[in-house]
């Protein structure tokens, strides 16, 4: 295993570095570095300047228009991008609806919905979570019942991330209740947000921000050929998405990033008259998370070494992701910490681009907890870090 880069694997960072300078909107960068919010915009014209260059489908085959790259060319294209403040990539089209439409969806599919993912026609939200069934994803409840060349949709989904965006919206829904397993009897279907019969209502969350969404379904007619796989074996569709989701799971660039802002406030503020990034406690306090990131790095990139090589990652993806969120949101905890009371006004229009009031403050103290609060999710999505810890328990240790 060669965990060092190769000089094509260099050429390649240098080669990102060189776009995201003249090709990172100034703007957007800022807001990322600052912690301020991004608006749907934001989020489009920066997906729009990598579908210029060929670069939005990260983790596309080039016969899909997507740029072909390796585990290590991705990895390296999001330390790049995070440490230069470029907004990640959403997820739910390029690298979750896509795929699966990829491996299961029919040659029309594939012609129509693939190109309006990568030229930003569509956004698209994931429809899987319901109330009472998360980490049990199986027990999900929406029914769909065939009429004719449709299906007739009823019920929540729940948690759906910047649902108020989007045009459309992939679901797992329930096409057979009376299926041996509750796995059996699912199917996944692609909904078209502006059908008659679809509700959405946000989700305030903890640090006030309208990030999630409750979606109801009032019998919403969906065409059958809008289903992708075969009736009943989209659990198949699901599992699949979902190792696709846990791409990038450790976030390793995101935290580095985070880390070189923590000790720029801790070299600003000050503790008894001294810089706080001197004072002791603090600063193993720093140097201890420091040390969890390096070893997460050099698991990360054993990982990618291994995927290189053809390996498939099982429970290593599990302990990338328990690991990478607990680092994020140490670090998060840490810069609350060292702000002390400027940490606790909530002052939600100075998170606004262009803001030019008066700061509670510094400058940089107006995100701070809103972004402790809002990385609590970390743990909770894509798979809890609980239940990644059963998956270790089972998969590495047999028990
Ligand atoms: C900010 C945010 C955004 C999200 N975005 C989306 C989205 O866009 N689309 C979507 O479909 N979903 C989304 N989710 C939902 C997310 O996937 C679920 O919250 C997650 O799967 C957990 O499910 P739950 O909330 O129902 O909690 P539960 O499954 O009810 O779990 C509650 C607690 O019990 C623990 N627990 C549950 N089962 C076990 C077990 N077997 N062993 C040990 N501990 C267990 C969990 O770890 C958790 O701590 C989002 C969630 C959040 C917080």
């Amino acid at each position: 295993m060669d965990l060092n880069f190769t000089p094509a694997e260099q050429a390649f960072r240098e080669e990102v570095r060189a776009f995201l300078k003249s090709d990172l909107p100034a703007d957007i960068a800022s807001k990322i570095k600052g912690g301020r919010r991004l608006t749907r915009d934001d989020h489009v014209r920066w997906m729009t300047a990598l579908s210029k260059r060929g670069w939005l489908g990260v983790n596309w085959p080039v016969e899909h228009g997507g740029t072909g790259w390796s585990p290590v060319q991705r990895h390296i294209f999001e330390e790049e991008c995070a440490a230069a403040g470029g907004p990640r990539i959403l997820a739910f089209g390029v690298s979750m609806v896509a795929p699966v439409i990829m491996k299961f969806g029919t040659e029309e599919q594939k012609a129509h919905y693939l190109p309006r993912i990568l030229d930003l026609t569509d956004w698209w939200c994931q429809g899987y979570s319901e109330p009472g069934a998360g980490s049990d994803l199986a027990s999900l409840k929406t029914r769909a019942v065939r009429d004719g060349d449709h299906y007739v949709v009823n019920g929540q989904k729940t948690w759906t991330t910047l649902g108020q965006h989007a045009d459309w919206i992939f679901c797992l829904v329930r096409t057979d209740a009376q299926a041996a397993k509750p796995q059996e009897g699912i199917s996944f279907l692609l909904i078209d947000m502006k059908t008659p019969g679809i509700t959405v209502r946000p989700i305030i969350l903890l640090e006030g921000e309208h990030e999630v969404n409750e979606v109801f379904f009032d019998d919403v007619r969906v065409p059958v050929a809008n289903r992708v796989g075969e009736e009943n074996k989209g659990w198949t569709c699901a599992k699949y998405l979902l190792t696709h989701e846990r791409t990038n799971i450790a976030g390793v660039g995101l935290s580095k990033e985070a880390l070189r802002h923590l000790k720029t406030i801790a070299r600003d503020q000050l503790k008894n008259g001294r810089p706080l990034i001197e004072d002791p406690i603090f600063r193993a306090r720093m140097a201890q998370l420091e040390i969890d990131l390096m070893a997460l790095e050099m698991t990360n990139l054993r990982v990618l070494a291994d995927v290189q090589a053809g390996g498939a990652p099982g429970a290593e993806s599990s302990i990338l992701k328990i690991k990478g969120t607990e680092v994020r949101q140490a670090i998060t905890d840490l810069a609350r910490r060292a702000l002390g009371p400027y940490a606790l006004p909530f002052q939600s229009e100075a998170l606004d681009g262009g803001f030019n009031g008066e700061p509670i403050g510094p400058d940089y103290a107006a995100p701070v907890a809103a972004h402790y609060f809002n990385m609590r999710k970390l743990s909770i999505f894509g798979g809890s870090n609980e239940i990644q810890k059963n998956v270790i328990a089972k998969a590495s240790l047999g028990l």
